[in-house]
Formats: structure tokens, C-alpha cells, sequence
């Protein structure tokens, strides 16, 4: 039994949707396939629910756009009266959701409005495979990833969401399952989300609960790269990799995998495949249990958008376990994520993730009993298995604000 996990760029346009029937289809033996929102919806569907909780006027604007986008592709994909009328099904169920008043949660309202980029594209996708002879069943997740209701981040239920996975995935009637990634839900049928990119540890949930072979995910790049192609010109591709090394560089911030991925494939020895999905018969990138010392390249991830807030006592006491305490509650009240921490006798530093709101009040709130500096659009690079030449590359005319190195990792916030 194997996942595979096609992304949002793997599903963005009718032709890169017959390229996952078709690799779909290329694999004998029983498989779930989890899939994103297509192309770039998930970030249509922020700016609509945002419209909606604030009743502006852009609603049905947006909402046409993203409607119109996906009936171009249904359009191109020749679905009949028929097909079309099921896409039409969700879109309705949508728009009436924004007729109604919002509540005042916007992270509830957030998790009922962004999952419908999920809901449709699997739809789409399922019945497309069908058409092709890719024979599939649909199901909604929902039934079965249950969470808790920390909308936008919710937890998973482990034990319900095994048993529950095991019953709807039982592969009596089919060989292939289609599923929706990055969504859940609560005991009471909410619906609930994992956060942004969270099909990748969808894709992991399931390999676990099922006790999979192997998980795949489908992506638009050669495999893991030692860099993002998009900020350097000279990537390498790397060919195998310890889950431990995988963790690393997920939370450090490379994009090509979420970083929640790793641990339940890990526990219970799931290797990972990372694969082009312009090129099915690559080896791509393995994450596995490895035995021996791999010999890696440098490997470098950034992380944009940091803010660097320094904070220092304002009575002149000395930073210890009190301040650290009241400045990550304030961090974890506020959902901030930090990305690293550094201190002297008085003052505390760390690197943050801009929020998208709220980083006045921020600031205002931590001012209450410190002195604070801040900058911000600072990028956090880090690079694993570092040397002189790497560590150049990145100070090369450049400020560098903070400097960490361990054995094998540095970090620097630069601008
Ligand atoms: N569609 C969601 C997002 O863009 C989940 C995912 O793609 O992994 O964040
Ligand atoms: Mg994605």
C-alpha cells in the first residue's frame, strides 16, 4: 500500500491533472491519493473568507474568480451536464455560507470557507481519474481525520483518527482512494485545518494510520534540493537523507516539505519519496532510516519575512528564567512562531515570523515591561553542514544582525 501526494502546482491546470491521473495510473497496487487545493486557491480562498469577515464589498468578486478558475480547467477537462453539475454542487454550498453572517471567530470562519479549495479539487481530480479508467472512490477526510478545534492548527486525534482511517480506507471496493489534504475535523463535524501546507503531513497522517510502504510526494523540482532554485542559481540535488537530517531542514524552513511530516513516518519507518512530477521514472530524494554518515553539501534554507525584536528589562534586572517565561507566554498567547533565540545578561533577541496583524500590539504588549527594537523584512538563513565558503556566500555584502553556529548548523539574520 502506498500515498501519494500531489501538491497544488501538481494539479494546477488540466494538463498537469491528467499528468497525476497518469502517473497515478502508472503504479500497480492499492494507494491513497491526497491532494491540495489547485494552484494558488488556497491563497484565494485567505483573501475571501478575509473579505467576507470583514463585509467589504470584495466577496463575490473574489469569489467569481475563483469559481471562473476552476470551471476553465472543468471546461478543459470536457466533464458533462453531469460532472459539472457536482463542482456547481460545492460552489453553491460556498456561496451560501457567505450569505450568511459570519461569526465572530475568524479562525473558525477561516477553516468553513478555505476548505473548499481541498473539497473541489479532489472532486475535479476524482472524477477526471475516473474518466481516464484511473478508477478511484472519492471521501471526505473529514469523516475520518478528526482534530481538535484549534481552528487553523488543529491537533490531531490520534487514536479516533486511526481507527476511523483504517474503517473508511478498507480497500474492499477499490484499489484507489481519493482524498482531500491540509483539512480535518472536530467530534462535532466542524470543519478544522493543519495549517498552511499541511497536506504533506495529510499525506503522512494517512501512511501512519494505514501502515504504508512508502509515501510519495509529487512536486514541480528534481527531488530536495541544497537550495531553493528560486533565490540560488547552483542547486544540487541530494539523493538520500536520514528523517533526523529531513526534520532539520523542514523546521528550519525549506519549503519542499512541511515539517510535521517526518515524525509519524519516522515511528513507524515509512520511507519518503520526494519525485518530479514531469519526470515519474527519477529517483528523485529517499528519506529514510539511514545507517551510516551521509556526506552532505552544504544546504541552505531561508526564511523570510523575520523580525528581530530585542527586548531588555526595563528596571535593568538581568534576563533569566521570569522573562523568559513572560516573553514566549506572550509568544505562545499570540500564536508567534520563534525561530531563534539569543541572550545577554539584559537583553533577550529573537527572530520571529512577521505576523500578518498585530505586531503593534505586539510590541506594545511586550513594552508594557521592556524596553524593545525591532526590524523588520529580515531573512533568517540557515545553513546545515556549513563551511567557510558557504558562510561567504551568504555575508557577501550583506548586514549580518545575529550569528549562531552549532557543530553542523549556522544561522544568521541578515538584511
Ligand atoms: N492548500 C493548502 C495550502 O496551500 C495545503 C497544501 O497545499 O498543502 O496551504
Ligand atoms: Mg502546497
Amino acid at each position: 500500500m502506498k500515498i501519494f501526494k500531489f501538491g497544488g502546482a501538481s494539479v494546477s491546470s488540466a494538463k498537469a491533472i491528467n499528468n497525476a491521473a497518469s502517473i497515478t495510473g502508472m503504479f500497480p497496487g492499492k494507494k491513497a491519493v491526497v491532494v491540495s487545493a489547485m494552484g494558488k486557491t488556497t491563497n484565494a480562498m485567505e483573501d475571501l473568507v478575509k473579505s467576507y469577515f470583514q463585509r467589504d464589498d470584495n466577496t463575490s468578486n473574489i469569489f467569481n474568480k475563483i469559481r471562473e478558475y476552476h470551471f476553465e480547467i472543468i471546461s478543459d477537462l470536457d466533464f458533462d451536464a453531469n460532472e459539472k453539475n457536482k463542482v456547481k454542487y460545492l460552489f453553491n454550498e460556498l456561496s451560501e455560507r457567505l450569505e450568511t453572517e459570519p461569526s465572530l471567530d475568524f479562525n473558525y470562519e477561516y477553516d468553513q470557507v478555505v476548505c473548499y479549495g481541498e473539497l473541489i479539487s479532489t472532486t475535479i481530480i476524482s472524477i477526471l481519474f475516473n474518466k481516464k479508467g484511473v478508477l478511484n472512490e472519492w471521501v471526505d477526510i473529514r469523516k475520518c481525520l478528526r482534530t481538535d478545534d484549534t481552528y487553523r492548527e488543529a491537533v490531531v486525534d490520534w487514536d479516533r483518527s486511526e481507527r476511523l482511517i483504517n474503517n473508511t480506507f478498507n480497500f474492499t471496493d477499490t484499489d484507489l482512494y481519493i482524498t482531500q489534504g491540509f483539512i480535518g475535523s472536530t467530534i462535532t463535524n466542524q470543519t478544522t485545518t493543519l495549517g498552511r501546507e499541511g497536506s504533506d503531513f495529510s499525506a503522512a497522517i494517512l501512511g501512519n494510520a494505514l501502515h504504508v510502504n512508502s509515501v510519495t510526494i509529487w512536486k514541480n523540482v528534481p527531488g530536495i534540493l541544497n537550495g531553493d532554485p528560486e533565490d540560488f542559481s547552483d542547486t544540487e540535488k541530494i539523493e538520500e537523507m536520514s528523517y533526523k537530517e529531513a526534520i532539520e531542514l523542514a523546521y528550519s524552513g525549506a519549503k519542499v516539505i512541511h515539517p510535521k511530516t517526518i515524525k509519524p513516518l519516522r515511528n513507524k519507518n515509512i520511507p519518503l519519496f520526494v519525485k518530479p512530477f514531469d519526470a515519474p521514472d527519477q529517483e528523485g530524494t529517499v528519506i529514510h532510516q539511514v545507517g551510516h554518515l551521509l556526506d552532505l553539501v552544504p544546504v541552505y534554507i531561508l526564511k523570510k519575512n523575520q523580525v528581530l525584536v530585542t527586548v531588555s528589562p526595563t528596571d535593568f534586572s538581568f534576563i533569566g528564567v521570569d522573562q523568559l517565561y513572560e516573553v514566549f507566554n506572550l509568544m505562545k498567547k499570540r500564536r508567534v512562531k520563534v525561530n531563534i533565540i539569543q541572550q545577554s545578561a539584559i537583553d533577550l533577541s529573537l527572530s520571529i515570523d512577521e505576523p500578518e496583524t498585530g505586531l503593534d500590539e505586539l510590541v506594545e504588549e511586550l513594552g508594557q515591561h521592556f524596553e524593545v527594537k525591532y526590524n523588520t523584512g529580515l531573512v533568517l538563513t540557515t545553513i546545515r553542514f556549513y563551511n567557510d565558503e558557504a558562510l561567504e556566500k551568504i555575508k557577501n555584502n550583506k548586514k549580518v544582525l545575529l550569528e549562531q553556529k552549532s557543530r553542523r548548523t549556522a544561522r544568521l539574520i541578515v538584511k
